[in-house]
Parts: C-alpha cells; sequence; structure tokens
C-alpha cells in the first residue's frame, strides 16, 4: 500500500518545494529569534501581504520575473535557490533509499541543509535543529538494526568529545575560539547517524572539502585567522557517510 501510492517517493518529491520554501524562513528568521517562523511573509520592500499565488515554491518567482507583484522590488535568489537545495536532497533520497527510509533520509537532509545555510550566513548553529539529530538518529538506527544502537549512542558521545577537545586544544594555543561548542553538538547528532567507525570519515570529508573549497575561493593567500564555517563541510560529510558509508581504505 505505502509503495504503492507512491508515498515513499512521488510524495517525498512533490513536498520537497514547499517544505525548501519553510527551511527558507527557518532560515532566515530562527537565527533572529525563532517566535516569527510562522507567521505570514510580506515582501521586505513595500510589506505587502503575500497571497497564496505568491507562495508556490520556485514558480511564484519563476511567473514574476523575480520581482514583487506590488512594488515591482527585485526578489533575490535565496527563496528559489534553498527550495531546488531542498528537491535535491529529495531526489537524493530517493535514489539511494527505499520505503520509509526516504522519509527518514529527507528529515536529515533537510534538517542538515538548512544548518549548513544558517552556519553559512551567521556562523552559528542552532540548537533547536542540532540536538534533535541525536535522538533522531538513534531511533533511525535501532529501526534499521536494533543490535547497532550501542555503536551509535557510542558514535555521539565521541562525537562530541572529539569536536569539543579539538575546539578546547586550539583555544588553547592560539588564544581565541575556533569551533563553537555549536560543531560538537552537530558532531554528536552526526555520530547518532553513523555510528562511531563513520566518524573519521565524516571528519576527514568535511576537512578535505573545507579545504578545497577555502583554496579554490582565495584570490590571496589564506590566512589563518580567515573565519570560515566548519558546519557546512560536517553536514555535508555526514550525510555522504550517512548513505554511501565510511571511506575504504583500499
Ligand atoms: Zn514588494
Amino acid at each position: 500500500m505505502f509503495e504503492r501510492l507512491g508515498l515513499d517517493w512521488l510524495l517525498p518529491l512533490l513536498a520537497a518545494p514547499f517544505i525548501g520554501s519553510f527551511l527558507g524562513l527557518v532560515i532566515r528568521r530562527l537565527p533572529a529569534g525563532g517566535a516569527v517562523i510562522f507567521g505570514r511573509s510580506c515582501c521586505p520592500h513595500c510589506d505587502h501581504r503575500l497571497g497564496a499565488r505568491d507562495l508556490v515554491p520556485i514558480l511564484s518567482w519563476a511567473l514574476s520575473g523575480g520581482h514583487c507583484r506590488y512594488c515591482a522590488a527585485r526578489i533575490g535568489l535565496f527563496f528559489p535557490a534553498v527550495e531546488l537545495a531542498a528537491v535535491s536532497v529529495a531526489v537524493w533520497a530517493v535514489t539511494a533509499l527505499s520505503g520509509w527510509l526516504v522519509w527518514a533520509g529527507c528529515a536529515f537532509g533537510w534538517t542538515l541543509l538548512t544548518l549548513a545555510a544558517i552556519d553559512q550566513r551567521h556562523f552559528f548553529l542552532p540548537d533547536q535543529l542540532a540536538l534533535p539529530l541525536i535522538p533522531a538518529g538513534l531511533l533511525v538506527a535501532y529501526l534499521v538494526e536494533p543490535g547497532s544502537l550501542i555503536d551509535h549512542a557510542v558514535g555521539a558521545a565521541a562525537g562530541f568529545v572529539a569536536l569539543f577537545l579539538v575546539a578546547w586544544v586550539y583555544k588553547a594555543v592560539r588564544g581565541r575560539q575556533g569551533l563553537g561548542l555549536g560543531d560538537a553538538k552537530l558532531m554528536a547528532g552526526a555520530g547518532a547517524w553513523v555510528s562511531w567507525v563513520g566518524l573519521p570519515s565524516v571528519i576527514l570529508l568535511a576537512a578535505a572539502t573545507a579545504l578545497a573549497i577555502v583554496l579554490v575561493r582565495a584570490r590571496r593567500p589564506v590566512l589563518l585567522a580567515d573565519k570560515v564555517p566548519f558546519g557546512p563541510y560536517l553536514c555535508l560529510g555526514t550525510w555522504l557517510v550517512w548513505l554511501y558509508g565510511p571511506l575504504v581504505m583500499a
């Protein structure tokens, strides 16, 4: 029944653009307080309340040519970009997973996407999104393989301790904050999903992609003082290791 109705692949794909709109609001509004997440959307230029036909993901933006229907102000690419990213996560989950795990994967991927975007824009990882990853990861691990629960619980603890120690050593050596406590909480969530076995791969992938992006984007010599959020790379590494397993040394 579940499969025949397409609930495991069609519904996540159809829901993705709308979830993406909501994630856009979360990314914009959570760092500013959060209570306003469920408030109605207004045009930031003319304050006109947006109606139903302004809120169709991607399509509204495309049909209006990227301008507000009321004051003709340009609307940035932010919302359509988040909506497209949410659709990409759903497509990725549908391709790599099956059954109820598609929904678990979508929820996981959308949460990681939101965390990554907030860290990229605001340099912090909100507890409201990072901490629920821990019980959710343990629950999914238990449902997939009850015997693996211990490994995933150890992973959550090890993830937190590992990043906490790195942050502590960095601060002791360099005298300023490098990694935040948010990174340690995110790593605890990652450990709950990929178990302790997957953690080294997550850190390796995150460090390698972060370094590659920094070097590619740098138009001048990279300074040690440059501020780079690590959260987005931890999110990407966690997602890849959860879907495809730890890196295998050949
Ligand atoms: Zn407007």
